[in-house]
């Protein structure tokens, strides 16, 4: 016999828990399904933004507060640390005044402890969970789409009217029913590791990115946990790894033990674990999102940040939209494939600039040069220091950015 739910959402990752964690808050029952059993890893830089921590607030205050206080799980991060190819750095903090902030603009928590923490907060009473349960087909029926899954040894059936597919990167649903192909030109790929002892870690706990000649337009990364160990990684665009033959853990394997600066900071580190490969999904061009009886959100949408291989929160944004279209959708009970629209326009009309802005980032950081000049000349000036916060975090300002001229106008306007 087959189940039958009204929203099925698949994957327990920031896009699918915020989903659920919505649809909780409206009292709409859901079931929620993923193959793994939490807590579970996730290969990531482990960067939790502004953004993600601002969707944690519109979730429930008092979550929010809960994340906020737990420094052993969430360490505060104050700023960004960056290197040129000519090794010149510079810090820009979050904010030019860090006593101001209401919050810490972001944070870094392994996804093992991040992930669990949302899981967690899954209301029992609307959410129907099923851990263990992979997914292994999905299919438009007459009732709405029908998803066979594999749970407890043994292959399952059930039937929903609206399904929320958060999977993750290998998306079944965005390759079956959103007919997805993977473009190496719209995707990164990146490996990443735990290592202990890892010498100069920033004082106030500022993420690093490093751009490495030989990477670009990727770079090399190290992020504070609250334990004191590092997540380190590279990632670079797929199209240059395949053009270039790089294997991403030669790379940065090299950089750890060749580089004049890292191979200093890294000469007592211990890596612990090993080093993990993913691939990232970048929103670096806009896909259908939406079809009769699905909506994609996360991953599984393409909503990487292309410049910065920040995914977090985008996923929790497009999972709370997701919540949203699916309320819109039991009230009107309506499923079709026009009125599912709107959460396309939804997403993209709050992330969809952004995303453009980074894409054409993400082609100008080819340039060393360009960087190489910018960094020398933000280290000379004070003024354009101190703009950079303003500039780089938010995005309705990252516009003067985006093409080589205004780029250098910035650079000696200040
Ligand atoms: C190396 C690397 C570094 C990154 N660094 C950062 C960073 O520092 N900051 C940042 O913001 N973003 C980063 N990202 C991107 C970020 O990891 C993703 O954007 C984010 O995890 C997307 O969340 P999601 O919920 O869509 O998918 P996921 O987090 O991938 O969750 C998907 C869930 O679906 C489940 N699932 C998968 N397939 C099935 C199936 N068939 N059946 C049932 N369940 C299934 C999985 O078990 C998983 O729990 C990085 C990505 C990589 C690869």
């Amino acid at each position: 016999m087959k189940d039958s739910v009204d929203i099925a959402i698949i994957g327990a990752g920031p896009a699918g828990t915020t989903a659920s964690l919505f649809l909780c808050r409206e009292k709409i029952p859901h079931l929620i399904l993923d193959k793994s059993v939490f807590p579970r890893d996730k290969i990531c830089g482990d960067a939790i933004s502004g953004k993600a921590s601002d969707i944690l607030h519109k979730i429930d205050s008092a979550i929010h507060r809960e994340f906020k206080l737990n420094t052993d799980k969430f360490l505060p991060c104050n700023g960004i640390l960056f290197s040129a190819p000519n090794g010149k750095t510079l810090e820009v903090p979050f904010s030019n005044d860090l006593s101001q902030l209401k919050y810490a603009a972001g944070y870094v928590s392994k996804r093992f402890d991040f992930d669990h923490f949302l899981f967690r907060k899954l209301d029992r009473d609307f959410a129907s969970v099923i851990e263990g349960a992979e997914i292994k087909y999905v299919a438009h029926v007459q009732e709405g789409i029908e998803l066979h899954y594999f749970h407890e040894g043994k292959n399952k059936i059930l039937t929903c009217k609206l399904l929320i597919a958060a999977e993750g990167d290998r998306s079944l649903a965005a390759r079956s029913l959103g007919g997805y192909k993977m473009n190496p030109e719209n995707y990164s790929a990146a490996v990443r590791a735990y290592y202990r002892n890892v010498k100069g870690m920033h004082s106030q706990n500022f993420i690093e990115l490093h751009f490495i000649r030989e990477i670009l337009p990727g770079y090399f990364w190290i992020f504070p946990l609250p334990n004191g160990d590092a997540n380190v990684g590279v990632g670079i665009p797929s199209h240059i790894v395949s053009q270039k033959k790089i294997n991403l853990k030669d790379a940065m394997q090299k950089i750890i033990n060749e580089h004049p600066v890292f191979r200093e900071r890294f000469h007592n580190a211990e890596l612990v674990g090993e080093i993990k490969g993913w691939g990232l999904p970048l929103g670096s061009k806009r896909r259908k999102i939406s079809g009769d009886n699905f909506l994609l959100a996360g991953d599984a949408a393409s909503l990487i940040d292309p410049f910065t291989g920040e995914g977090i929160g985008n996923a929790m944004l497009s999972g709370m939209k997701a919540a949203e279209q699916a309320k819109r959708c039991m009230e009107e009970k309506n499923f079709g494939k026009d009125f599912l629209k709107q959460y396309d326009e939804e997403v993209f009309r709050n992330c969809g600039d952004e995303l453009k802005l980074s894409h054409r980032l993400q082609k100008l950081s080819r340039h060393a040069w360009l960087i190489n000049l910018f960094f020398n000349k933000a280290n000379r000036s004070k003024t354009l220091r101190e703009y950079l916060p303003v500039v780089l975090y938010n995005p309705d300002n990252r516009k003067i950015l985006v093409n080589v001229r205004s780029y250098l106008k910035l650079i000696f306007g200040h």
